[in-house]
């Protein structure tokens, strides 16, 4: 089994991370003392980040969403969204990212007037100044910005296009998130097709709480890149008792076109898209070779680093270091920044970084 040292020294990639669910409980305290939010439920840390797990596993997504409120309730400044996304950067590089897409949405942080312009501004100048910091720590990390309209609202258009008026700053995509029942990807067709028209990318939460539909409106009208989750395409593979597996038209299409699935463990066991981390469709998917990438989803609400999901990954299936690299390279093929930008990453770091561990690891000990 790899240890979590090993795991964290090794260079990963992450595609699906949000910005509102990987606050530090300690910067959550600080930053509703500092601005005048008084929602919290308690200005302890420990308590803090505790109150925030036992919130999101309640094995719902609606449940899961609730907890939201408070991170977004300190993130209305441009400050706050400043240090945030500094510290988003320097966590992640901490944990051994190498380059990372991190998800926000702009709309959330407009209740004190800030526009959505702004909002997205101060998180690019958050990531600017997070990847600055850590290579000085000797952590060198490529930060980028997916924007994501709520399902929830009807913005999706404007958010669209503010997504775009950053593309050559810094935003590399466009996402839609929050509940999937009753709000189907064909809701929000103006604002992919503008995407598309546009040339930009588009990856959808799709398949998590909600099935098959959904995963097939997100790629065949929306025009989805890659599924956010996308777990509940194992509904249309069938394992017969001899081990023989058939797949449906949908799984097959997913396959085929290497669609990416942003798969992140724990945060389905919390929103009870998969019973235990040992029965998550990440082993099947994986097995089936599948375009299957590992990710955080919300670190602080589910109380999760990159690095301690591979290390539960390992511990259920044993993916040693091979699997940790071919995973890690998935996420980079899939990742929406430029193809020079990634192919540097791959061929620069991710893959003289495993080439490194390998050696390490396979170093006979003498006496
Ligand atoms: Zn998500």
């Amino acid at each position: 089994m790899l240890t979590l040292d090993t795991i964290r020294e090794a260079p990963k990639a992450l595609l699906h991370d949000h910005l509102d669910g990987g606050l530090r409980p300690r910067t959550v305290i600080d930053l509703a003392s500092e601005f005048g939010y008084d929602g919290l439920p308690t200005t302890d840390p420990d308590d803090l980040a505790a109150w925030f797990t036992r919130g999101a596993d309640r094995k719902s997504l609606e449940l899961y969403l609730e907890t939201f409120q408070h991170t977004v309730g300190v993130l209305q400044d441009r400050d706050a969204i400043v240090r945030v996304a500094a510290e988003c950067a320097e966590d992640l590089a901490a944990d051994g990212v190498v380059y990372a897409e991190v998800r926000y949405a702009p709309e959330l942080s407009t209740e004190r007037g800030l526009s959505l312009d702004e909002v997205v501004e101060a998180n690019l100048e958050g990531f600017r100044i997070g990847m600055e910091r850590a290579a000085a720590a000797g952590t060198p990390i490529v930060m980028k910005v997916l924007v994501t309209a709520m399902r929830q609202a009807a913005r999706s258009v404007e958010v669209a296009e503010c997504a775009v008026r950053w593309r050559d700053a810094g935003v590399v995509g466009f996402d839609v998130a929050g509940p999937e029942k009753g709000y189907p990807p064909t809701r929000y067709l103006d604002a992919f097709e503008y995407i598309r028209r546009e040339n930009f990318h588009i990856t959808i939460h799709a398949g998590e709480s909600f099935g098959l539909p959904s995963i097939w409106e997100a790629l065949q009208f929306a025009g989805g890149e890659r599924l956010g989750h996308g777990v509940r395409i194992v509904d249309d593979i069938t394992v017969r008792p001899d081990g023989s597996v058939e797949l449906g038209r949908l799984a097959a299409f997913v396959r085929d076109r290497r669609v990416p699935l942003e798969m992140c463990p724990t945060s389905n066991v919390h929103t009870g898209a998969a019973a235990s981390i040992e029965k998550h469709p990440f082993d099947l998917l994986r097995r089936l070779r599948y375009r299957v990438t590992v990710n955080t989803d919300n670190r602080l609400m589910s109380n999760v680093s990159l690095s301690g999901e591979f290390a539960a990954l390992d511990a259920a299936f044993g993916i040693g270091l091979g699997e940790m690299e071919w995973l890690t390279i998935n996420a980079m093929k899939s990742a929406f920044a430029a193809f020079d930008e990634r192919l540097r990453v791959i061929n620069e770091v991710v893959k003289p970084g495993y080439a490194h561990l390998r050696a390490r690891e396979s170093r006979v000990v003498v006496g």
